[in-house]
């Protein structure tokens, strides 16, 4: 055995060294597995010898350069077998295979029959001679394929066939073996694919490699020999329970000699368990394990052998696990007293918090993918296919699960959304209809599937691969992915349990930015506040009239000439209105209701089809054709730039006078009975200062009106959505007329870039592959041009108004990164779809716990 002070044979070199309690190792320098082993031997845990290689020596070796190979040698035991392992920075960015029994050779083969019988020691460098010559020597893996005996008649043959093809022996010399096996290594981490797959992980270009060399503990012996990996939680759902697996000599020995079983083979379910073969080892597991839960501060998978009853401890990795199951081990290992609240908050990723609150195709589920589109709501779920809103009703009548599938979604569709499982599209992308009202529904939701063919008429959906699916074939649409499934695949649960809801408090104790949910309906107030949202931040007013009980009010009050008729329209709508704020005012009990006017693109409110038009001919006591002419004369090119926000309220002031009503009584009602409400007004799509002067003496005087009519008092406040560039620029002369600003950065995204939501989708994807963009801009909020604005605005808004209060509501509201922005520029809230609420909460309490941890 060579003595404790062998290490100093490797010199000075820090790069090339044997792992000691004290030895210069780090993460950045050897990677995660070279430090987290010194760990366990500071902990004085059974670890085999092993010798740590840098970033600096592997990158060397890469390029023909190798370390002293005697000198790593003479670590070990002479004739010891031994093990080449990976360790990158971060375990997740992969890495070549562990290579397995270096020093295996005619004159080892001698020595470890004596002891594990001749056809055991046979497998064992069969194997080896075989991994070498694949990934090493580079030989064709055919080579061996006619080799059909085993024992030593195979081995034989093996080191025949490749001295053939290598035109030189099999290499005997150890110190050959692990130079070249080094040299392998060390090159196929340089490759190109390897690069690729890693930066797809997030690996930064000049990623480092480094290796660890082991000695490796056989497992094989007389005694209860054998090796697995045990842990102390499920990776599924992060409850305490011992998993593993394990594969005793003793059940393996036959597979191992017909050369067809690796060590770490699972267990045969029907053997006895460890427990059985080996109580002590098996104590002394759970032991070490709970020992490296505490001092390492982490859930740990041990990869371990048994060698006589002997415990080795080959290597410690953190658990893999799911987001729920990360979760529930950081609020554990706080409630340990392991790690502090700060730190677990830390530990989860806060886009991973989404695959909480929505159903999720199971990890292990087989994937049949039919296509793929943009991910625009998370979740999945699994029904059969209707192709209209009206059958997606029928069939939720019947109890049946469906998936809507629309060529893209409009107000008629709504119905049919509450009524639908899943929503896919083949048009739209982030920001289009399907998805936003997907997001505050929380229905999984795909659009932009542009590579499926949508026969809507023929009632057909038609694969990228070319499968047909008809009306009543089952889908399943994963949100979360993008991806179109046939069949349905096994799904886990959402999990809002008490880990979840201690673990938000945590998060929420350390936040120091706002979270507030848009939210359009009770249903999505009530969703916000489940979420414990901070009160609703965008009520979008359009959307309470996508229902068609209301959708027929609402287009004879677009419709009519005469102001009699336009008054009687809005007559209907009042109390409509009325209920529905007095409804979301009770909800949210004295938090902040931010209600934004009416801001229609108009073209969503026309009949797009016969049917609609006749009834609407019927609702209007109207020939069709007048009808029909009269929705032509409305039609605009560009709906999207055309009489939306303020500006019809401008054009129309009576519609926004009937919502300021509408808010002002709803407030006096809701506050008779409950916490005082302070309403919040918003308008939409302002790009001049005289507009809000308009509309803001306009409701001030409806606001005196309803206060002369009922005597009572009540305070409001009015803001502004900043939502197109020249609001952005003018926004110190607009901030004068307003309590708040409220940036909208779907539109002002879209109007920055002249690019338009609905129709994004159909290149995004080129765009962000061929790197134009780095990322969806309504996805993730572009910090250098609609930042810019942004900032801009901020600052500008902040000299006309230094009291004003600013936000965001546009979807990015709900996105880590955009929070990050929003806060450095020093917003007072962000506001986004309920079911990104806990997400939005985390992010924002990583960012706050980040600034003070420095
Ligand atoms: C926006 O434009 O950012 C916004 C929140 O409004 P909408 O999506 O309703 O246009
Ligand atoms: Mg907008």
């Amino acid at each position: 055995m060579p003595d404790t002070h062998r290490h100093d044979l490797l010199g000075d070199d820090p790069d090339v060294t044997l792992i000691t309690p004290s030895a210069p190792i780090a993460t950045p320098t050897h990677g995660g597995r070279a430090k987290c082993l010194q760990r366990l031997v500071r902990l004085d845990l059974p670890v085999p010898r092993t010798v740590a290689l840098s970033f600096a020596t592997v990158h060397r070796i890469a390029t023909g350069d190798m370390p002293d190979i005697g000198a790593i040698l003479s670590c070990f035991n002479p004739g010891a077998l031994l093990c080449v392992r990976p360790s990158s920075e971060d375990p997740d960015w992969g890495g070549p295979g562990s290579f397995l029994n270096i020093g295996m050779n005619d004159a080892s083969y001698v020595e470890w029959s004596d002891t594990l019988g001749r056809d055991a020691a046979a497998a064992l460098y069969l194997r080896f001679v075989q991994g070498y010559a694949v990934h090493v020597a580079r030989l064709d893996p055919d080579v061996f394929e006619d080799i059909e005996s085993t024992g030593q008649e195979g081995l034989s043959q093996a080191l025949r066939a490749y001295e053939e093809e290598a035109e030189e022996p099999f290499p005997q010399d150890p110190a050959d073996q692990l130079a070249e096996v080094l040299r392998s290594m060390a090159r196929a981490w340089e490759g190109t694919t390897a690069r690729l797959l890693r930066q797809a992980k997030g690996a930064p270009l000049d990623a480092g490699l480094g290796l660890v060399v082991q000695e490796m503990a056989l497992g094989l012996g007389q005694g209860e020999c054998g090796s697995g990996v045990l842990q102390l939680v499920n990776s599924d759902t992060g409850l305490p329970q011992i998993t593993g697996r394990y594969l005793s000599q003793s059940q393996g020995r036959e597979a191992l000699e017909r050369g067809q079983a690796s060590l770490f083979l699972e267990c045969d379910p029907r053997g006895p368990s460890l427990e059985e073969l080996a109580p002590q080892a098996f104590e002394a597991l759970k032991t070490y394990a709970g020992f490296m839960r505490r001092k390492l501060r982490a859930e740990m998978q041990i990869e371990f052998t048994i060698e006589n009853g002997r415990v080795h401890i080959l290597d410690g990795v953190r658990v893999k696990r799911s987001p729920r199951a990360a979760l529930r081990i950081a609020v554990r290992l706080a409630e340990d007293g392991i790690i502090s609240r700060q730190e677990a908050v830390m530990r989860v990723e806060p886009r991973g918090l989404s695959e909480l609150l929505h159903r999720q195709i199971s990890p292990e589920a087989q994937r049949d993918v039919l296509g793929r589109g943009v991910a625009a709501s998370p979740g999945a779920a699994t029904g059969r296919i209707v192709f209209s809103s009206s059958e997606a009703q029928a069939s939720a009548a019947r109890g049946e699960p469906c998936i809507l599938v629309r060529r893209e979604t409009s107000p008629e569709d709504v119905r049919g959304m509450h009524a639908a499982a899943a929503v896919l599209t083949e048009r739209g992308g982030v920001t289009s209809h399907a998805a936003v009202i997907g997001r505050g529904l929380g229905l999984p939701c795909v659009v932009g599937a542009v590579r499926m063919g949508f026969r809507v008429q023929d009632k057909l959906l038609v694969a990228e691969d070319g499968r047909k699916f008809r009306e009543g074939d089952v889908l399943t649409v994963d949100g979360t992915s993008g991806q179109v499934l046939a069949g349905a695949p096994a799904m886990v649960e959402a999990a809002l349990d008490d880990a979840f809801h201690i673990f938000m408090a945590w998060a929420d104790a350390e936040r120091d930015i706002g979270v507030r949910a848009n939210a359009d309906t009770p249903a999505d107030a009530a969703t916000a506040r489940n979420f414990a949202a901070q009160g609703i931040g965008l009520c979008r007013t359009e959307h309470m009239f996508f229902d068609s009980e209301r959708i027929t009010p609402m287009r004879e009050m677009i419709f009519a000439d005469a102001p009699e008729d336009r008054k009687a329209a809005l007559a209907r709508l009042l109390p409509m209105q009325r209920a529905d704020f007095t409804e979301l005012f009770r909800i949210m009990e004295g938090m902040p209701v931010c209600i934004r006017l009416f801001d229609p693109p108009l073209h969503e409110f026309l009949p797009n089809d016969r049917a609609g038009l006749r009834d609407l001919a019927e609702a209007l006591d109207r020939p069709v054709s007048e009808v029909t002419r009269r929705v032509e004369s409305m039609g605009e090119y560009n709906p999207m730039l055309g009489m939306r926000g303020v500006r019809l309220g401008i054009a129309v002031p009576e519609i926004y006078d009937m919502q300021a009503r509408a808010i002002f009584e709803a407030t006096l009602e809701a506050s008779r009975d409950g916490a005082p409400v302070v309403p919040e007004i918003m308008l939409p799509l302002v790009s001049a200062c005289k507009e809000v002067e308009l509309v803001r003496t306009r409701i001030d005087a409806v606001a005196a009106a309803v206060r002369n009519e009922r005597g009572a008092e009540f305070d409001y406040s009015l803001g502004v959505m900043v939502e197109t560039p020249r609001a952005c620029l003018r926004a110190d002369e607009i901030a004068q007329h307003a309590h708040f600003l409220s940036f909208g950065t779907n539109d002002l995204t879209q109007m920055t870039y002249g690019l338009s939501r609905d129709d994004a989708g159909r290149f995004m994807s080129h765009y962000v592959q061929q790197g134009v963009f780095a990322e969806d801009p309504f996805h993730r909020l572009d910090a250098e041009g609609v930042g810019e604005l942004i900032a801009i605005g901020a600052e500008r808004a902040r000299r006309g108004n230094g009291g004003i209060m600013l936000s965001i509501c546009g979807e990015h509201g709900g996105d880590p990164d955009s929070i990050a922005f929003c806060r450095a520029m020093g917003l007072d809230y962000v506001s986004c779809s309920p079911f990104r609420v806990p997400v939005a909460r985390l992010a924002a309490a990583q960012l706050a716990i980040k600034d003070k941890i420095g």
